[in-house]
């Protein structure tokens, strides 16, 4: 398949309003690429570098990580995936104006463009809720959440056996304030989308196969 004919789609929206798990299921169910903002900054923010460090600095205190880095980031992924399947699902990008114009910059050199945007809308509630339930496999990286996806043993890892963690950034203070700098910074990406054409909004509300069903549905034309 060319790069041309591959579909590059944007979940966007804030923590906790199900970009994740339904990025990860249509993965499975549907074979399409997904590429996780947040685990490739993870990732980068592990490695004991100076920059790994400075990253790690900067997220485990729920600011943003600045949009030349991220952007140099995602350009690599969608590199690496580029072609391999029908879609390819960026999860959590772009979260700024300037990331948004810096993701297009970056597709066009490619001879590609951002087919659609999908902004899961949740309230803080909701979202607070989700995210204060979620553990995290410091190993594996697999997610649980203690309500929807419980490990079958109380704190421990089904697929390796390692102790589960709550991450720095899904704790409740940080959470809150992950949802103030979102809506702050992301708000003005409905607009930009918006009038492009390209926006469509999803119900995070919804439980995780109804939402998939719409995905899907949006996904197929
Ligand atoms: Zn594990």
């Amino acid at each position: 398949m060319s790069k041309n004919e591959e579909k590059i789609v944007a979940f966007i929206g804030p923590p906790g309003a199900g970009k994740g798990t339904q990025a990860s299921q249509l993965k499975s169910k549907k074979g399409y690429s997904v590429i996780i903002a947040g685990d490739i900054l993870r990732a980068e923010a592990e490695k004991k570098t100076d920059f790994g460090i400075k990253l790690n600095n900067t997220m485990s205190s729920g600011k943003l990580v600045s949009d030349d880095i991220v952007i140099e980031i995602i350009g690599k992924a969608i590199d690496r995936n580029g072609g391999s399947s029908s879609v390819t699902i960026i999860d959590g990008f772009p979260r700024t104006i300037a990331q948004a114009q810096g993701l297009d910059e970056i597709l066009s050199e490619k001879g590609m463009g951002l087919n659609k945007v999908f902004y899961f809308e949740v309230s803080d509630k909701t979202a607070v809720e989700r995210n204060s339930n979620r553990r995290y496999c410091p190993l594996c990286k697999k997610v649980y959440n203690l309500r929807t996806d419980k490990p079958a043993k109380d704190g421990i890892c089904g697929v390796c056996g390692a102790r589960l963690v709550i991450r720095e950034d899904d704790k409740p203070e940080v959470i809150m304030d992950r949802l103030k700098v979102y809506q702050e910074q992301t708000a003005p990406l409905l607009d930009y989308y918006r009038e492009r054409g390209i926006l469509t909004k999803v119900n995070g509300e919804k439980g995780k196969s109804e939402l998939m069903k719409d995905l899907e549905y949006e996904l197929n034309d």
